[in-house]
């Protein structure tokens, strides 16, 4: 199978290191749950010290929310589909590309709706 874009090797090879990445750091994020909760932490749920909880939740949040998003353009490459609007199927243009390799909508349409 032919690739049409050029650059799709290069795409695809930044997208699966941006994907690893991520990777790495939920999994520290994971470790740092762990070693920093406290031991009664499992049977006892008011304590304060659970007080950074939910900043580490947000942040694993954002980071499981970007690899999706890193997963989800890696497949629309992988299906030929890489370089078109998931929204409205024009060409997302390989500026975007190179400075979002992980967009999977247009410009236009990624100012209409959520980022990316
Ligand atoms: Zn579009």
């Amino acid at each position: 199978m032919q690739d049409p874009n050029p650059d799709g090797d290069s795409r695809r090879i930044e997208l699966d290191m941006q994907a690893a990445q991520l990777r790495d750091r939920i999994e520290r994020v994971h470790l740092h749950r762990l070693l920093n909760a406290p031991l009664e932490d499992a049977y006892s749920e008011s304590l304060s010290e659970r007080a950074n909880q939910p900043v580490l939740d947000e942040l694993e949040a954002s980071l499981a929310e970007q690899l999706q998003q890193v997963k989800r353009a890696r497949q629309r490459i992988a299906e030929g589909a890489g370089d078109y609007c998931e929204h409205c199927g024009e060409r997302i243009g390989i500026d975007r590309l190179k400075a979002l390799p992980y967009a999977t909508s247009c410009l236009s349409c990624a100012s209409h709706s959520a980022p990316a």
